[in-house]
């Protein structure tokens, strides 16, 4: 642990214990992200299945490395990232979309949904951030860039598939 890295961030006026709960509760939606696009990647079917796996595959590493960075942020400040995955689901912001349809189609509005919730909670993190921790706020934009192009590229994707897929919730945040 950094005990003056730590010591800036309160020193700012932020409550870093609920600094950390929030990074906690988006490290959950990285490793359900991670999953959803890793095992959807795996199973994925149709036309266009093996695009549209190569980006989802893609994707997965992205998340694993988001999870990664926010592990990195919370033992620097003291906390420890969730420790048992029974609790991911319990914490994260974002449903968990079960990927039961394998049609590539169908991943890629599930996989859409999640990555405009992702876009929310970075969003939100930010905002709780107000500026008052730059170290954290760096981490948080680069990864809100990656979600961002996350996005884009399946909305990409998704006009080159025939018919309509637009039948799935347009973002996953738990409500
Ligand atoms: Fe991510
Ligand atoms: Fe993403
Ligand atoms: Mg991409």
């Amino acid at each position: 642990m950094g005990m003056k890295g730590r010591q800036i961030v309160e020193r700012a006026g932020l409550d870093v214990d609920k600094l950390l709960n929030l990074l906690n509760k988006a490290y959950c939606d990285e490793w359900l992200a991670y999953y959803q696009y890793w095992v959807g990647a795996k199973i994925a079917e149709g036309v266009l299945a093996g695009p549209i796996a190569a980006e989802m595959m893609e994707h997965a590493k992205e998340e694993l490395e988001h999870a990664g960075k926010l592990a990195g942020r919370i033992s620097q400040l003291d906390g420890k990232p969730i420790l048992n995955p029974a609790d991911w689901y319990k914490e994260c912001n974002c449903e968990y979309l079960i990927p039961s349809d394998p049609q590539a189609a169908v991943l890629l509005r599930q996989n859409i949904a999640s990555e405009r919730c992702a876009i929310e909670v970075y969003e939100n993190l930010l905002e709780f951030i107000d500026g008052k921790d730059p170290v954290t706020e760096d981490i948080i934009i680069d990864i809100l860039a990656d979600e961002v192009e996350h996005e884009d590229d399946l909305e990409q994707l998704a006009k080159a598939v025939p018919g309509e897929v637009s039948d799935g919730k347009e973002c996953s945040k738990k409500r």
